[in-house]
């Protein structure tokens, strides 16, 4: 066994997290499923949306069966919505096409949506104690500091680097611990911004530990400023407290999730609500105009509350555009920020 796989596992046994819940029962969906939520997702916040979603759907079959909608609604609130389509398509392709299990081969897992290379190898290791490395942003950090790699983590090259030498610390035995200590060290150890190398057990082997450079690695790539864009949304609110929600489009941001109306500013807003409600009613602002990140622009979002209106009847009965009571929101998906808007309504 390497050296590296050797202090992780001991590391692991001591310090290690062992009462995950995917790690009990640790069955392929449950890793998997695991193993997606953590994307861009820590640990703690997952847990609470992994229980809920387990208990709804405790299989693939349940999953596959689920409707679209149920999911997202499990799914609201922890954000990158396409996870939630994917998980939903997998499970449909592994019961037409893997006898309703994820396939054990990695070429064969690896080639379904919303699996990549690291996520195929984590749930080969983790379910099936199958050698296969891993390398998410925990990993990826660990390996460059520890082998004092300068250049930046995500370039092809440098990518091709982190693999071989993943793959070339593997174990022989013990794969799912040695997966999750990987993941452990780097979020409870070897963090971003302030790694506790005297808890180390590599610390003696670190290329960034002896020569003082935990903070320049791993190198980060210079970012252009986001551009920023501007809308509106409009918190109409009817006489019996129903909520005017619209589907958004299956592609762009939020694909397919409830949302709120979106405009661009209160003259398309009138225009726009005409055929739906009763008019005459001026919207008041609700709060300061609320800022989201995206991957790629920043949105400001100015909410606009119409209160008491009254509902004219839904044009061709639209399936994209309902009324829902603000007490059964929980049942769908919503995007986080909108759901902090809607919250605006109970100040
Ligand atoms: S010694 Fe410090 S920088 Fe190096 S791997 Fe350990 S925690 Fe990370």
């Amino acid at each position: 066994m390497s050296d590296f796989a050797e202090r992780l596992l001991v590391w692991f046994d001591g310090a290690g997290r062992h009462d995950l819940p995917w790690q009990h029962p640790r069955s392929p969906y449950r890793v998997w499923l695991a193993e997606i939520m953590l994307q861009q997702t820590q640990v703690r916040t997952v847990i609470p949306y992994y229980q809920r979603f387990t208990a709804a759907l405790p299989s693939l079959s349940a999953l596959a069966q689920a409707p679209l909608d149920q999911v997202l609604a499990l799914w609201s609130g922890l954000g990158y919505y396409s996870r939630a389509r994917n998980l939903h398509r997998t499970a449909g392709m592994c019961m037409d096409n893997h006898n309703g299990e994820l396939p054990c081969d990695f070429a064969a897992l690896s080639a379904l949506p919303g699996i990549g290379r690291s996520t195929a190898g984590a749930i080969l290791a983790q379910a099936h104690g199958l050698p296969f490395p891993i390398l998410d942003g925990n990993v990826r950090r660990v390996l460059c500091r520890l082998h004092g790699i300068d250049d930046w983590p995500g370039a092809a090259a440098t990518q091709q680097q982190l693999w071989g030498l993943a793959q070339s610390h593997l174990p022989d035995t013990r794969l799912a611990d040695y997966t999750q200590a990987q993941m452990d060290l780097g979020a409870s150890v070897c963090t971003r911004s302030t790694p506790r190398c005297d808890a180390c057990p590599l610390r003696d082997q670190c290329a960034a530990h002896r020569e003082q450079r935990t903070a320049q690695l791993p190198a980060r790539r210079s970012k252009p400023a986001l551009p920023q864009r501007e809308t509106h949304m409009l918190l109409v609110l009817d006489k019996q407290q129903r909520l005017l929600l619209t589907r958004r489009p299956p592609t762009g941001i939020w694909p397919s999730l409830w949302s709120l109306p979106q405009v661009r500013d209160t003259g398309e807003a009138d225009r726009w609500l005409a055929g739906i409600i009763k008019t005459g009613k001026s919207p008041q602002q609700l709060g300061e105009p609320l800022l989201h990140t995206f991957s790629h622009f920043r949105l400001q979002i100015t909410a606009l509350h119409y209160a008491m209106v009254q509902a004219k009847p839904i044009a061709g009965d639209n399936p994209d555009m309902q009324w829902r009571s603000l007490d059964a929101l929980d049942q769908i998906g919503l995007p986080a920020p909108v759901r902090r808007l809607i919250s605006r309504l109970a100040a």
